[in-house]
């Protein structure tokens, strides 16, 4: 297979190419169109599960996210174009559509978010966990996904000529499925022959993020060009881990800002989600040491109570309420330009 020259130094959006110096202020992992219901979890509730998301059962959805199916999905297109507006009047130049397969995928509907904001938006590529991978997964050659993967950021998705702009998010549960394996394998060389940039969801662990490196690298995968998401809720305030995940070079995923604290159980331990201001004091610890330019964040909007609409912070939450808390804790613009800015205009360009 030939590399795409054509793409390198570009980043890929629903609408093309562009120039990396107009990407602007970027939220590098959020969900604009989803379908997330196949995480549904029957609740003793069995009342509250069923009903509309609603003002009177929102404090519920923030504990039971995932015993509401209305909950995990949003496919209205006129919701998605008022929520994005509101962060393009925030400052925001770009955002980055994590849905692949198995997320549940809708590049016009992407593309016309896109063409009504007039927000860059970014489309992923490959597998999401296991749990969502298609049946015939299992038998499929590595080629052929290799194949299907080039193909989405070459040609286009399921024949629409819109094209991703990432290999993301990959997917990976605790302990890593077989297939999902079969997938990071498959990204390490799409993103060979592509030079696309890759972004890695890693399953329920503390450990997980550095084994899924380890993999990565063993596969081919180039680590400078990969970015780990979700760290505060795997790692919480162990910041020596994600210390020692940065050292491998891969770009270490914020992206949780503005979601509901609950507890997270991990093998290892339990933990509360940090809140804002102790990602904020993480991040810092993280300058300290070094690694500002490894820097991402983001929402990972993925509940429909994350939206205004349905009473949530939305998109706009990062410039409207995590700057000046940033600001407050003594951070520099440079400082939030790097991780808003310049990290994701050079992790995004195809190479
Ligand atoms: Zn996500």
């Amino acid at each position: 297979m030939m590399s795409e020259q054509r793409l390198s130094g570009k980043i890929q959006t629903v609408m093309g190419t562009i120039d990396p110096s107009v990407l602007g202020a970027t939220l590098s992992h959020e969900h604009v169109l989803w379908d997330a219901s196949f995480l549904y979890e029957e609740p003793d509730d069995k009342e509250s599960t069923h009903e509309p998301v609603k003002i009177e059962n929102i404090e519920w959805l923030r504990r039971h996210g995932v015993s509401s199916i209305d909950n995990l999905r949003l496919l209205d297109e006129n919701v998605a174009i008022d929520e994005v507006l509101r962060f393009k009047r925030a400052g925001g130049g770009a955002l980055v559509d994590m849905g692949n397969v198995g997320l549940f995928r809708d590049p016009e509907g992407l593309a016309r978010v896109s063409r009504a904001t007039d927000v860059h938006i970014l489309m992923g590529s490959g597998y999401y966990v296991g749990g969502s991978h298609p049946r015939e997964l299992a038998k499929r050659s590595h080629d052929d996904l290799v194949e299907e993967m080039v193909r989405d950021i070459t040609v286009g998705v399921d024949g629409t000529g819109i094209c991703a702009g990432i290999l993301g998010e990959i997917g990976c549960s605790h302990p890593l499925k077989e297939t999902e394996i079969k997938v990071l394998e498959a990204v390490a060389e799409a993103q060979r022959v592509t030079g696309a940039p890759v972004n890695i969801h890693p399953g329920r662990s503390q450990s997980e993020p550095m084994e899924i490196i380890d993999l990565f690298r063993g596969f081919g995968g180039d680590i400078s060009r990969t970015a780990m998401s979700h760290l505060s809720n795997r790692h919480g305030l162990d910041v020596d881990l994600t210390l020692e995940l940065a050292k491998t070079g891969c770009y270490i995923e914020y992206d949780s800002f503005g979601n509901y604290q609950n507890p997270i159980v991990l093998p290892e331990k339990t933990f509360f989600a940090l809140s804002d201001w102790q990602r904020i004091e993480c991040i810092q610890e993280f300058i300290d040491h070094g690694y500002l330019n490894q820097i991402l964040i983001s929402h990972d909007v993925f509940n429909k109570i994350d939206l205004h609409r349905y009473g949530g912070f939305g998109y706009d939450y990062i410039h409207e309420t995590v700057i000046p808390m940033m600001d407050m804790n003594g951070m520099s613009e440079e400082e939030i330009h790097a991780m808003l800015v310049e990290n994701p205009k050079r992790f995004l360009q195809f190479v």
